[in-house]
């Protein structure tokens, strides 16, 4: 679903990403993951465009992310952050209405979307649909949070340490809910996470990144198994 060509990013005179590959095959978990400062959001946020490469070039679908206008790529892109800026000023059915109301999908089909993602992550929309965000635990809003990015049924969903917020038993529920969600709906998402665990929970490839250089991509077992260098054997260690 969408490729990185010899990739490089720089930001004032530090070079952040060196020469990136990377194949994000389609309707799978990729989890980007690996210390703090390798590179892992600066790659996710060259995807929708609030980043662009220094040089290479990013490919989405087989077009290059330059040559879609800015907003048909933001729209077909869901995003999902650490911390969910839900509008504190609109109930959770108006904000997850945001983005389809844009695109013209219609009051009913938005209405049915809404009772039907809340109701899949958990959230029955007789209970939750007319709250405000400050009435929602964290793990909730998280919840809200995905399910804005899905409603306009989008091409794909990044995911920015979507859980890293959260308490460790609402952390636990969380991936469970978006392996089962997965099960259901096969999207492409790409996960960024810093969690070892969590990229071996979600993950059904994993690319691990360290100083801007992509070490290995495989599936967990892969890395588990057959860890291609010495900084992902010591970066795995201790995980079960
Ligand atoms: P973290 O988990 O801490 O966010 P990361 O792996 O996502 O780490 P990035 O956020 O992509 O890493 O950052 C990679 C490097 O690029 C870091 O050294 C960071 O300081 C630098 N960097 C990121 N964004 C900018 C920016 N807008 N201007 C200058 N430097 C930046």
């Amino acid at each position: 679903a969408v490729q990185f060509n010899h990739v490089q990013k720089e930001f004032a005179d530090q070079m952040v990403l060196t020469d990136l590959n990377l194949t994000i095959p389609a309707d799978e978990i990729f989890v980007l993951v690996g210390p703090s400062g390798s590179g892992k959001t600066t790659t996710l946020k060259m995807i929708n465009r609030l980043e662009d490469p220094s040089a290479g070039e990013i490919t989405y679908f087989g077009r290059p992310v330059a040559d879609y206008p800015l907003q048909e790529l933001r729209w077909s892109i869901g995003y999902v952050l650490q911390h969910i800026a839900l509008f504190p000023n609109m109930t959770v059915a108006e904000n997850i209405a945001v983005i389809p109301e844009m695109k013209k999908m219609t009051k009913t089909k938005i209405q049915s979307r809404t009772t039907e993602l809340l109701a899949a992550v958990d959230l029955p929309a007789a209970e939750y649909a007319q709250r405000y965000p400050h009435e929602l635990s964290g793990g909730e809003a998280q919840r809200v949070g995905i399910v804005r990015a899905l409603a306009a049924d989008p091409g794909m969903i990044l995911m920015d340490e979507p859980f890293s917020a959260l308490d460790p038993l609402s952390r636990k529920q969380l991936q469970e809910l978006i392996l089962r969600l997965q099960a259901k709906l096969h999207k492409t998402i790409v996960f960024v996470t810093h969690d070892m665990h969590e990229a071996l929970k979600v993950g059904d490839r994993i690319a691990v990144m360290h100083n801007g250089v992509i070490h290995q991509v495989g599936t967990p077992a892969d890395i588990q198994q057959h860890p291609a260098t010495s900084f992902i054997a010591d970066f795995f260690a201790g995980a079960e």
